[in-house]
């Protein structure tokens, strides 16, 4: 007789195996109020800084919130904690989350690594796996919002992302001004609209250089970009970052920004542009 594999269906029907994890996985999500992404057409633009300070924001508002990193090759959200080498337990099938204060839980593959130099060498299918794990396995618990920082593009793995939690509340997506970034983000917006994603807006981060001084914001190279992309496309732009030396030194420092500078000049641009989604 043969083993039972679990996939005794007819063909193209799933198999019990896959109908128990999705079963899972929506009963992890389905005790998560709001699910947000942060998307972004590439990389460094500061879409991790961007997801960072969001989650902090709704946590320092008394919001219990998850923060997943899901940038496989480039997770930068236990640095930007200042939770480099913590790791987490994985016992029975459930990870744990790291706690960051009271209110934030944070799930990051660079919890899992032996050190922050080994590089995740891995096929689409093991990364998509273990974002899968991310949303199934760790203990989210009941939380108002989960703050996703998408892998960045437009390939296999945000899509997958996208797909795992088809009832998001919607998309921020982060630019920088640059023409080389916008035509990037054109395509993000594009691919929202395909999966029906809605977009909560577009922020314009790295959008002239706040003078550390006086404050004063100089265009050192580009701005406005992002904000002419957004009316373009029909996307609500929800405003301009600058260029601000305090938040690469909070970021090396692993202090989020608006924690600790909230009250800066940038502090308050900052939280201006991400008060709608708090508000979500
Ligand atoms: P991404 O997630 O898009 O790769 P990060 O959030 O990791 O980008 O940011 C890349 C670098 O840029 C980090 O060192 C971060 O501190 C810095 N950065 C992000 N936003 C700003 C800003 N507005 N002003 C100055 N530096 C910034």
């Amino acid at each position: 007789m043969k083993e039972d594999s679990g996939c005794g269906g007819s063909e193209g029907a799933p198999c019990n195996k896959d109908r128990t994890e999705a079963d899972a996985l929506s009963r992890n999500l389905g005790r998560i109020g709001r699910k947000i992404l942060v998307l972004s057409g590439k990389g460094g633009v500061g879409k991790s800084t961007v997801a960072v300070n969001i989650a902090v924001a709704l946590a320092l508002e008394g919001k219990r919130v998850g923060l997943l990193d899901a940038d496989i090759h480039g997770p930068s959200v236990p640095q930007l904690l200042n939770l480099g080498g913590v790791s987490t337990t994985v016992s029975e099938g459930v990870i744990k989350p790291v706690a960051f204060g009271e209110n934030l839980k944070v799930m990051s593959i660079g919890f899992l690594l032996p050190d922050a130099d080994s590089p995740v060498i891995w096929r689409g299918p093991m990364k998509i796996g273990l974002i899968r794990q991310f949303l199934k396995d760790v203990e989210w618990g009941d939380l108002d919002f989960l703050v996703i920082d998408s892998p960045p593009g437009t390939g296999d793995e945000p899509l997958s992302v996208c797909q795992m939690i088809p009832d998001a509340a919607g998309a921020v997506i982060v630019t920088t001004p640059q023409k080389i970034s916008v035509i990037d983000v054109r395509k993000s917006i594009q691919f929202c609209r395909r999966l029906n994603y809605k977009i909560l807006g577009v922020v314009e981060n790295m959008s002239g250089f706040a003078c550390p001084k006086c404050g004063e914001v100089t265009d050192i190279f580009s701005e406005g970009g992002g904000e002419e992309m957004a009316a373009s496309m029909g996307v609500p732009f929800l405003g301009k970052i600058p260029i601000d030396p305090e938040v690469v030194r909070a970021g090396d420092e692993g202090r989020p920004f608006l924690f600790f500078f909230s009250e800066t000049a940038t502090g308050r641009v900052f939280r201006k542009v991400i008060d709608p989604i708090l508000n979500l």
